[in-house]
């Protein structure tokens, strides 16, 4: 049934949603939790101006201490060049840069229109070139499934803009359900023309759990041949305006599908939720979601069964 990834987005996504800040060593011992899950990608952090986001001030320090694991690709999201120095000066593994396919949420988010953010990734892909030509650098297409400030979203705008990402130099382009809006048959849709698209550069399918669908659009990209998904422990990165629905799919039950399918994900389920003990630990009375660590596992459950 083959193979994905999961690309673990809590300690970034996640903690730059919750208002109370994660001490540094919490963050590490989550980190390591994570890791030892079998976790092979993970977005540690961000790298943005402090008083915006003091939840992430110290993202340096979380990366060079992710960086003493092997086997795990440290990632961190810049919002614009100046947060890419930052991170590639941490040594960054992966960068990822958000996108907004809605020109009404890119100049909300950014202040940028969408054509310079295209230029703001031309010119991170050339910092890249110059100073750690390893490094993976990926454009999140955020808010391409629909937009709280502008609605719809034309899908030849998504379309447009992941392609222009990449003739700009990104390596991937994937798609965000930033705001919870997207269906299953959206996603099939939208993740078939990206790969007719850019072909191998088509990225990870970044999907939220807001209005219950998560899962259910996870296996629609899937079954297009989507074989990255990021998720958050937890589903860390609530809604604030749906209380009660999570936002981020919750990496548990998302491995938890995979597994019952069949599908490798590399990830021992029992260790992954021992890694919720770090994380509460460090953001006592945070509301952590997950069907399949409330359930518990299904009598006899053997982890990694195949079809
Ligand atoms: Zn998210």
């Amino acid at each position: 049934m083959g193979t994905v990834l999961i690309s673990e987005v809590g300690p970034r996504d996640g903690l730059q949603s919750v208002k109370s800040i994660m001490a540094t060593a919490d963050k590490c011992r989550w980190i390591d939790a994570l890791v030892a899950a079998g976790l092979q990608e993970i977005e540690v952090g961000s790298f943005v101006p402090v008083h915006l986001l003091p939840q992430m001030a110290d993202t340096a320090a979380v990366v060079r201490h992710a960086l003493t694991h092997t086997g795990v690709t440290v990632m961190a999201l810049v919002p614009n060049l100046r947060g890419a120095q930052a991170a590639l000066e941490a040594g960054v593994q992966k960068l990822t840069i958000p996108v907004s396919a809605s020109a009404a949420h890119s100049l909300a988010n950014v202040r940028k229109t969408r054509e310079a953010m295209v230029e703001e990734v031309r010119a991170i892909v050339r910092l890249r070139d110059a100073v750690a030509p390893f490094v993976k650098i990926e454009a999140g297409i955020a808010t391409a499934f629909g937009c709280t400030i502008q609605g719809a979203v034309a899908e030849d705008d998504v379309i447009w803009l992941a392609s222009e990402c990449i003739a700009a130099g990104a390596d991937e382009s994937g798609l965000s359900d930033t705001t919870g809006m997207a269906n299953p048959a959206q996603v099939r849709r939208l993740f078939t023309r990206l790969r007719a698209a850019i072909g191998p550069h088509a990225g990870a399918a970044h999907l939220h759990n807001t209005r219950g669908l998560g899962l259910a659009n996870c296996l629609a990209a899937f079954d297009v041949g989507v074989t990255t998904f990021d998720a958050s422990l937890g589903g860390l990165g609530g809604c604030p305006y749906a209380p009660g629905a999570s936002g981020n799919v919750v990496t548990e039950d998302l491995v938890f599908m995979f597994e019952a399918m069949g599908v490798n994900t590399g990830i021992d389920i029992e260790k992954l939720m021992a890694a919720r003990a770090p994380l509460q630990a460090g953001l006592p009375g945070e509301v952590l979601y997950g069907m399949t660590p409330e359930a518990g596992l299904p009598k006899n459950w053997s982890p990694n069964v195949r079809a």
